[in-house]
């Protein structure tokens, strides 16, 4: 062999190496997407989402209020709206999550005990299908909901009540 051909020879080598290197590359990164792919379609839907970007305002999509992964507890619930009569100085269409509300939302201010996005069913709000906690006030403290209205009348409307909530025990 003249050098002429040892070059060819060297060349043709380099060639397939580096052929198989990006099938293996190719190889190992397709498994890892689909893998990866895999686990994040498991993993639950976050309704928690500070501005809910993510397109979810009704948790009852999501949550079947028939599953038996709720547990209840008697709440003294009272209602609010936006305005500065229910809000004071935070009434400003954000909630504490840092959720900004839309037209016609429904979730609850909950202690601080239940996380931001725990979901709850209470009798007669939201047509008795689950709302999640996506906010917290000054008053609510202990065995104390406050359910979020639009307006102040529907507030007043709701008053006090002492109903039977039931809590999802697992967090979306
Ligand atoms: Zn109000």
């Amino acid at each position: 062999m003249d050098n002429d051909e040892i070059r060819v020879q060297e060349k043709r080598n380099m060639a397939i190496l580096i052929f198989w290197m990006f099938l293996i590359v190719w190889c190992v990164s397709l498994h890892y997407f689909a893998i990866v792919g895999i686990i994040s379609k498991s993993e639950p839907t976050n309704v928690n989402s500070p501005n809910g970007s993510d397109g979810i305002h009704s948790v009852a999509d999501v949550v079947n209020p028939s599953e038996s992964l709720f547990y209840t507890h008697i709440f003294r619930v009272t209602a609010y709206c936006p305005c500065a009569k229910c809000c004071g100085k935070f009434a400003d269409n954000v909630t504490a999550s840092g959720y900004i509300i839309y037209d016609g939302d429904r979730f609850i201010a909950a202690p601080p005990e239940y996380d931001f996005g725990t979901v709850m069913l209470i009798p007669g709000y939201n047509e008795s299908k689950p709302v999640p906690v996506r906010d917290r006030g000054g008053v609510i403290k202990a065995d104390k909901l406050d359910v979020y209205f639009d307006t102040h009348q529907e507030a007043l409307n709701w008053g006090v009540q002492y109903l039977e909530v039931k809590i999802l025990e697992v967090e979306l």
